[in-house]
């Protein structure tokens, strides 16, 4: 038990605020644990966070803007983080003057930070002080100047510390104006106004907010400040705090009276009435995929068809008491809870295992495996013996954990902050009674809720949830493809207007076209039954027919191939007709890896996959394709503005060519031991890229005995490789295309994006007609062309791919019943005739309506 006694001291001079006044609203909702802000002035330059009190460094953040100290006599630890989102700077503008394990005296540097520099960068300079070892805090006075290493923020275990009057420069009176200014400026409060406008900001001490149509901003950002989206004539309202508030507000109104450097005319020329018939909120010239009110856009995140009610899930718990009532009735309560979820997360993994659901009972697995993990437990429990409730103890605690997790440059270990908040919640639920509102929903409900996780998808009552509707989310996450392995249809980053639609609403999911259909008539109804019967039949006919030879009816052999990401993948395609491998994504392997695997661990997965496929059956292993929005825990790469575009797919295995020559090493062992191996290369731009990789693998060729010469390939997905593919033809041996990313540079839409998904349709002409380059610069040199980018897994598309000259498609292991039933379809001449006409389309949609 903590009978902790400790007073904190300022750790750098500023105006005082209670913590609620965060600009970071997980600051500000006390999930990291009690405390008070510290708002700097933005002079002078240079500036020195100070140690609040005597104590131990026990964490110096590696972004170095966040530093953890603990009293020694009472257990009590306190993070100091210096601004908001500064951790995105990565230690620009920061100098630390300490490090882990260094004693430390009040007053003591801790680290100096550049103030301008981090202001510009950061949404706001405010310096939290927090409690993470969970003890409450008594603040005094807000709203006061307060001097580094003289003036109390808060006391722990005694009376809130009386206002100590800084010397020096910190003193005055803190005031806080608000006022109206407009915007003079023709095009609002672009990039030079608004930098003028921080520079008047910076000549004074108090902070500055603005605010515009329920947009904020802080005064000295500029990009937040160009994002308010002002406009001639806005009306922006000003909030100034601090000790030379007066001075500041009128510096800033003449500022903007005068136009913050630009030329404005006269006030009254605002009123213009050329922008009379201007309606602000137009509609977008271009549709997205909602065409009237009852359709709303999504993204697909699992396909399916499916018609029911919708209905509206929250998430939230109910209320519940800060103080608990008896020490060890709380503690007794917290273990109910926690034991209760254990029971029922092993009854979980029980159960997904009798389904032959392995990976899915796998992460389950790891949750009851992360429930057991004392450093949220134990702290919950410590928090309880200082007076406080068995929930709000557990609730604090991981909440916390899940924070600091969030915060962590690893997006591995980040993204666990979602595990961790599954599993709290689910004690939650246990120590509270309540359990999720399943029994309420009706049959065949369309889920409708801001975000979903893992566990949420896999405990869904599948006797009433047919698919899944999330405001939120991703369409890869792990929750989609939990969703997807359950053939529960889902979408995310619906159109928020889904919440106008009362519960019980009927609704069409169409995932596959990207969106879902509210009330619809009848007619809409009838005809949607039909269509996913049909889609019904059509896919069971497929499945019994999957290992017949894929031919088309006038006698065209098409090779339909899998993609894989694991050895499991390779088991089932075989089941399901695989002619072999069209893509082993090399890098899905080691989702879970924080270190390298060695040449030996590489060279035993590959023999496991090439064993499961069979000598007959070649297998394309694509080298790592790392970075965009693929990170590897054990390969970290620096954060970069555009990621797409910057070091990833062979670009990683060129500037680092050990990774790349030891997985290559371990393909060749194993190609050498268990079978036919095709190598292939990501992201190839341009000759020289392959000429080096390619020179790569003959080097680690010649060292393996009783190797047969590896075919080498390239992936076609980057429009100057397509482009460019006669010269490449020359020193390949074949050509991939990934219709995913080629289809994301060539119309330059982010493959992830949710807004423009529905715009970012592989079948656009301007697609197929580098799919064409590529095909028939390879057929001149004797070389053969597959897709394995998405596009080849749609059975609609196969017949235009088919008719442009690909002679492989690969695609996910689900869809080779379609694909191949798809082909036995085909009219090879058909087909020939079909692509001819979507090349000379113009648009995505017009080839969609030609198939
Ligand atoms: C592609 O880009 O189409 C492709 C197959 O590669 P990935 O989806 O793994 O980037
Ligand atoms: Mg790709």
């Amino acid at each position: 038990m903590n009978q902790s006694q400790l007073t904190v001291m300022a750790p750098l001079n500023g105006e005082l605020l209670p913590l609620k006044d965060s600009v970071d609203p997980v600051f500000a909702g006390g999930m990291v644990g009690e405390g008070v802000v510290v708002n700097p002035p933005a002079e002078p330059a240079r500036q020195t966070v100070v140690a609040p009190f005597n104590g131990v460094i026990t964490q110096v953040h590696g972004a170095k803007h966040a530093v953890a100290l603990k009293d020694e006599a009472s257990g009590v630890e306190i993070l100091v983080h210096v601004g908001v989102d500064t951790v995105m700077l990565n230690g620009e503008g920061f100098e630390p003057h300490v490090s882990e394990g260094d004693k430390v005296e009040l007053g003591q540097p801790l680290v100096t930070f550049d103030a301008p520099l981090v202001g510009s960068r950061a949404i706001s300079l405010q310096t939290a002080v927090m409690v993470t070892s969970g003890e409450s805090v008594a603040v005094g006075d807000t709203h006061i100047p307060v001097e580094a290493g003289k003036s109390p923020v808060f006391a722990i275990g005694g009376e809130a510390p009386k206002a100590v009057a800084p010397s020096g420069e910190a003193q005055g009176t803190v005031q806080t104006l608000s006022f109206d200014v407009t915007v003079l400026n023709p095009v609002g409060l672009h990039a030079r106004p608004a930098a003028q406008l921080i520079k008047i900001i910076r000549e004074h001490q108090s902070d500055v907010k603005l605010a515009f149509n329920d947009k904020e901003s802080s005064g000295t950002s500029l990009t937040a400040i160009m994002g308010l989206a002002t406009s001639r004539g806005s009306v922006i309202t000003i909030t100034v705090t601090g000790t030379d508030a007066e001075a500041a507000k009128q510096a800033i109104e003449a500022g903007f009276i005068a136009g913050l450097g630009e030329e404005v005319g006269d006030a009254v020329a605002v009123e213009d009435s050329a922008e009379e018939d201007i309606d602000e909120n137009e509609a977008p010239l271009l549709a997205t995929t909602a065409v009237s009110e009852n359709i709303l856009p999504g993204v697909k995140a699992a396909p399916g068809l499916v018609i029911g009610q919708i209905y509206h899930q929250s998430r939230e718990l109910p209320s519940y008491p800060e103080e608990g009532v008896d020490v060890q009735d709380e503690l007794g309560q917290l273990d109910y809870g926690i034991d209760m979820a254990r029971k029922g997360l092993a009854a979980l993994v029980e159960r997904l295992k009798d389904e032959e659901m392995e990976e899915q009972a796998e992460v389950f697995f790891a949750h009851l495996q992360m429930l057991d993990d004392p450093a949220i437990s134990d702290h919950a429990r410590h928090l309880i013996t200082t007076g406080k409730s068995a929930m709000w103890a557990w609730h604090t605690s991981y909440l916390s954990e899940a924070a600091q997790l969030s915060k962590l440059d690893n997006p591995m270990l980040a993204a666990r902050a979602t595990d961790v908040e599954d599993i709290g919640e689910r004690v939650m639920r246990h120590i509270m009674g309540v359990e999720n509102d399943s029994q309420q929903m009706p049959e065949n409900t369309i889920l409708v809720l801001e975000d979903i996780t893992p566990s949420e998808v896999v405990t869904l009552d599948r006797s009433r949830v047919v698919g899944i509707c999330t405001l939120e989310g991703g369409s890869t996450s792990h929750a989609a493809i939990l969703a997807a392995s359950l053939n529960l249809p889902y979408l995310v980053n619906v159109a928020g207007e889904i919440r106008n639609f009362a519960n019980g609403s009927t609704a069409i999911l169409n995932a596959g076209k990207s969106r879902v259909h509210l009330q619809p008539t009848d007619e809409d109804i009838a005809k949607t039954g039909a269509e996913a019967e049909e889609e019904f039949r059509i896919a069971e006919a497929a499945r019994k027919d999957t290992l017949k030879p894929a031919i088309t009816k006038d006698g065209h052999h098409v090779e339909v191939v899998a993609n894989i990401g694991s050895q499991a993948d390779a088991e089932k395609a075989v089941t399901l007709g695989a002619e072999g491998v069209g893509l082993l994504r090399s890098e899905f392997l080691y989702l879970e890896r924080t270190t390298e695997p060695s040449v030996a661990e590489q060279t035993q997965v590959y023999e496991g996959i090439l064993k499961a496929m069979g000598k007959d059956r070649p297998v394309i292993i694509r080298t790592l394709d790392v970075g965009g929005d693929k990170p590897l825990p054990y390969l970290p790469l620096p954060k970069e503005e555009n990621p797409f575009l910057g070091e990833r797919g062979v670009r990683i295995g060129i500037s680092r060519p050990a990774i790349l020559r030891k997985q290559v090493r371990a393909i060749l062992r194993a190609a050498a031991k268990e079978g036919r191996v095709r190598i292939m290369f990501p992201m190839i731009g341009s000759l020289e890229e392959f000429i080096a990789v390619k020179a790569l693998v003959r080097e680690e060729e010649a060292k393996v005995e009783g190797l047969e010469k590896v075919e080498i390939g390239v992936m076609i997905e980057v429009p100057s490789a397509a482009l460019m593919a006669d010269v490449l033809a020359e020193e390949v041996d074949f050509f991939s295309i990934g219709t995913n990313d080629l289809t994301q540079y060539t119309l330059a839409i982010d493959r992830g994006h949710p807004k423009l998904a529905a715009r970012a349709d592989a079948l656009h002409p301007a697609v197929l007609r580098l799919i064409d380059m590529t095909v028939k610069a390879g057929e001149k040199a004797g070389k053969w062309t597959g897709v394995c980018g998405s596009l080849g897994s749609d059975p609609a598309a196969a017949a235009i791919l088919v008719g442009l000259g690909v002679k492989e498609l690969s695609v996910s292991v689900p869809s080779l019943p379609l694909v191949r039933a798809a082909v036995r379809d085909m009219d090879l001449t058909q087909c020939q005739e079909l692509a001819g006409k979507a090349l000379n389309m113009s648009n995505a949609k017009e080839v969609r309506d030609l198939i």
